[in-house]
């Protein structure tokens, strides 16, 4: 373990803990300095709001602070409310909660698929999907990210192979809004191919709910988060009843593990409620990243992604790492993002609603010192 924590820190890839003491929302206090907060994925602000407070707080004086038991021992009727919730959220029949977005991912990829099947997963996947694949233990192929090309090339090779020993299910697997690279999956173009090739469709939509429309009925498995834009904890899946009932039976991250807290639960109902009928939340976040991302181009950083996720790429270890420390000084905190999670070393910026354009102004500021002393821009 030594060794390897040495070769780490030798390669500046050593990774460690930035404890910050207060909410997470559009500032944060680090060190005993406010900061402006660019590096979270609470996009609409939604944990620090009143009627989200209130909601889990409600639940906790009704419920307790914990589930103390699986589902499958103790369902609360607010599991149970959240669950349709989401599944009509979805345009889906039926919806099932996880303690995590993580063990969402393992437990459906891992029971929907097992051995003598294939998954075709995207490059750039999550490393929750990739570990999902992993423990089916069914045949993983890659695809070129984002290429529906390439995917299809991939299905016509499995096509053949299939014609020849019948068995086998395939599951397609892609991020909607890629965490890292804050780019979209060509979902359209992949859903015009099941016109040609038999396979499950599986969507993670962690970072898209409430951000971009990835509700198409061809999409037979959405899976989701409620710790980003929810503002709370835990993950989801929506789908048919039978692959509920299904997951229900088979997937072992929901059947072992304990239920989502109520206080989870009711933050994330009451934020699903806020989300569905409050359209000027998006179209502000719409307004900051569209904003954040043009400066930040107009300076001359590689700014790349098309929504909330901002990542301006460097490429260089060290230098990443001393732009995270240097903006962290001017009280901006955002995080470098380095290998394994990313081949090619980043600042990960990620904006919310609540901004304000003064705090963008300032963290534009920020940027561009400092891009300029480390002679990035
Ligand atoms: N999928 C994607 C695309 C994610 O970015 C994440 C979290 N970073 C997850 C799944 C896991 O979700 P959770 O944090 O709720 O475990």
């Amino acid at each position: 373990m030594k060794a390897k924590l040495d070769e780490l820190k030798r390669k500046n890839l050593f990774r460690e803990l930035r404890t910050v003491t207060s909410s997470c929302s559009g500032t944060v206090k680090y060190k005993g300095k406010e900061c402006i907060m660019l590096a979270s994925n609470n996009y609409f602000g939604l944990n620090v709001n009143p009627k989200v407070i209130s909601a889990a707080k409600k639940a906790v004086e009704k419920y307790g602070t914990g589930n103390e038991a699986s589902r499958l021992i103790v369902n609360l009727d607010i599991h149970q409310k959240l669950e349709q919730e989401i599944a009509k959220y979805k345009n889906c029949k039926s919806a099932i909660l996880y303690s995590s977005g993580y063990a969402a991912n393992l437990g459906i990829i891992s029971s929907v698929v097992g051995k003598g099947d294939f998954i075709l997963s995207d490059e750039l996947n999550h490393a929750s999907i990739i570990d999902g694949c992993r423990l089916s233990k069914a045949e993983v192929k890659i695809y070129r990210h984002c290429d529906a090309e390439h995917l299809e090339k991939t299905l016509k090779v499995l096509a053949v192979k299939k014609r020849k020993n019948k068995e086998g299910k395939i599951l397609v697997v892609t991020d909607s809004i890629f965490s890292m690279d804050g780019d979209i999956a060509p979902l359209k173009k992949i859903i015009g191919l099941k016109k040609k090739y038999s396979f499950i469709l599986m969507v993670d939509d962690a970072h898209s709910i409430g951000v971009a429309d990835t509700n198409f009925k061809e999409i037979d498995i959405h899976m989701g988060t409620l710790s980003k834009a929810l503002g709370s904890q835990g993950g989801y899946c929506a789908g048919s009843k039978d692959l509920v009932d299904y997951l229900r039976n088979f997937s072992r991250s929901f059947m072992y593990s304990t239920g989502l807290s109520p206080s989870d639960t009711a933050a994330a109902l009451e934020s699903l409620k806020i989300i569905n009928t409050n359209e000027k939340l998006k179209s502000e976040l719409v307004k900051n990243y569209t904003y954040l991302r043009q400066k930040l181009l107009d300076f001359g950083f590689v700014a790349l992604g098309e929504y909330q996720i901002i990542p301006i790429i460097i490429n260089d270890n060290n230098k990443t790492m001393l732009f995270q420390k240097m903006l962290e000084n001017e009280g901006i905190f955002v995080t470098g993002i380095r290998f394994p999670t990313v081949t090619s070393a980043r600042l990960r910026v990620s904006v919310m609603a609540t901004h304000t354009k003064k705090q963008l102004d300032v963290a534009l500021d920020a940027f561009e010192k400092v891009g300029k002393k480390l002679k990035v821009i």
